[in-house]
């Protein structure tokens, strides 16, 4: 007979505290450990709840050492409950090593469904949830970065990405540069007080956050095209320059010019400008 305990995969709410499952909440009563990515945010939930489990941290610095332990606890017998910061484990958050050395170990894993950010944020956003592409955050890595970005162009589903604040408008106007203007949706503080969707261009939405200082957590959602790369990759082989000079001869007056040529190659009309003067 198997006595080896379990590994549950608990979803805790995004924001709103009331965003937890009763299956969820018995889990975490009855679990004899829970493996949590930041204990004291935690134990937020586990005060307003009356629960009493004891808890140990378990975070992306201490993945393979600490999901080792986790899981000799369970080879004896341990039912552990994992929780990160905020909804599903393993999703932009630690999980996949502890779900993966369980799976290597024999050890029974099960989830137990809660919120998540991109799930919700795509729904609310109304921007097209029949078939979608999650990202997450965007990689640090310059070239993975680019990778990422080259697959958007010609992307013809929702895409889906996490940002912090402070690179939300630098990121939205990476990605407006990227791959020009298409409608997109920034997500804000979901379940929370401040709950906010913005609709619109990329352009715009770059124009709004460099105004006004984005503040909470974001969701970027970004509607696929139509699977054809931007016109700008059709002018690649032109300087901006040239290209600006090649519309001017076709008749273009200076600023429709700008317009055009920032337009067709997917970037900014302060690119083209600079490039000018
Ligand atoms: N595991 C989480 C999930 O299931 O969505 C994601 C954790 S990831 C470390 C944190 C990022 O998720 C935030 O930077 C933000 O992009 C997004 N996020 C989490 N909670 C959110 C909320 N209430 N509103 C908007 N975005 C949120």
């Amino acid at each position: 007979m198997n006595m080896a305990g379990k590994l549950y995969i608990c979803g805790t709410p995004i924001g709103n505290m009331e965003d937890i499952t009763l299956r969820a909440l018995r889990i975490l009563k009855e679990a004899d450990i829970i493996a949590a990515e930041d204990t004291r945010n935690t134990m937020k939930i586990l005060n307003s709840y009356d629960i009493k489990t004891r808890l140990t941290s378990y975070h992306k610095f201490n993945e393979n050492e600490k999901g080792q332990k986790l899981v000799t606890e369970m080879l004896d017998g341990k039912n552990v409950a994992l929780v990160s910061d905020a909804g599903m484990p393993g999703i932009s958050d630690p999980g996949e090593i502890l779900i993966n050395l369980c799976r290597d170990a024999g050890i029974e894993v099960t989830v137990v469904p809660g919120p998540t950010a991109a799930v919700s944020a795509l729904v609310l956003s109304g921007i097209g949830g029949r078939s979608f592409v999650f990202e997450g955050f965007l990689p640090e890595n310059k070239r993975k970065r680019r990778d990422v970005l080259e697959k958007l162009k010609s992307e013809t589903r929702t895409t889906v990405f996490y940002e912090a604040p402070h690179h939300l408008a630098d990121t939205l106007e990476e990605i407006f540069g990227c791959i020009g203007n298409r409608e997109a949706a920034v997500v804000r503080e979901l379940t929370k007080k401040y709950e906010e969707v913005k609709r619109g261009e990329l352009g715009e939405l770059v124009g709004f956050y460099r105004e006004n200082t984005p503040r909470g957590e974001f969701v970027i959602l970004i509607k696929g095209g139509n699977g054809e790369k931007p016109s700008s990759d059709k002018f690649e082989t032109l300087g901006i320059k040239e290209h600006y000079n090649m519309l001017i001869e076709n008749g273009y007056e200076r600023k429709e010019a700008i317009k055009k040529c920032a337009a067709e190659r997917g970037i900014s009309r302060r690119q083209v400008y600079n490039e000018l003067i």
